[in-house]
């Protein structure tokens, strides 16, 4: 239980008082701060909408006047809200959250290349460093249409990723979703950094 230090009432930890509306300043998980349901299909339009209102509620500018304690809640409930919302609004950003709820964590898988990504990033470093030494129309033209390939390949995971999401919230196997969605969020993370790569490289061919 925790006091609100503005009415001072009890009542189990939540971002507002259940009583005034005024922050409580209480550490939450990102679904509990949202009052939502650890589900990972989410409305993110409803989802803005919900941070826009509570912000206003929360925001340090109406609790100015107040003492310590609830100046104190306002500026962390709102740093919480915050946080929260970058990290649940973005799919990919969920799915790490999701894990790191669950005391999992990708970094150790994330060091080799994903086998099914391997060759595809092998021939975009090749034909990277072909681009660079000739820089010929022919040569970017390929590079264009790798960059177009990544971001089919990129689309297409996000597919898998709302279908992840779907078969945790239907109540599937934590172990076989688990290793899926490490897999997947891997191979996303390895085609943000080649998609980079690519995009550096073009860009360098139109600065020089
Ligand atoms: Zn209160």
């Amino acid at each position: 239980m925790i006091q609100c230090p503005s009415c001072g009432r009890r009542q189990g930890p939540r971002l507002t008082c259940e009583d005034c509306g005024a922050p409580l300043g209480a550490e939450l998980d990102g679904f509990a701060a949202f009052s939502l349901p650890r589900k990972l299909v989410l409305d993110t339009s409803a989802l803005e909408r919900v941070y826009h209102e509570l912000s206003r509620q929360i925001h340090p500018d109406r609790f100015a006047q107040g003492s310590a304690p609830v100046r104190d809640a306002s500026l962390r409930s709102t740093a919480l809200l915050t946080r929260s919302y970058r990290t649940l609004r973005d799919p990919i950003a969920r799915g790490h959250y999701w894990l790191e709820l669950r005391g999992e964590k990708l970094a150790d898988n994330n060091k080799t290349v994903p086998p099914d990504l391997a060759e595809l990033v092998f021939e975009v470093q090749d034909e990277l460093s072909e681009l660079r030494e000739a820089g010929s129309e022919r040569l970017r033209e390929r590079t264009r249409a790798r960059r177009r390939e990544l971001d089919d390949a990129s689309n297409s995971l996000q597919r898998d990723l709302a279908q992840n999401f779907e078969r945790w919230d239907a109540g599937g196997d934590p172990k076989q979703l688990s290793v899926e969605l490490k897999a997947v969020l891997s191979k996303l993370a390895y085609l943000r950094t080649l998609t980079r790569d690519v995009d550096r490289e073009l860009e360098n061919l139109r600065a020089a």
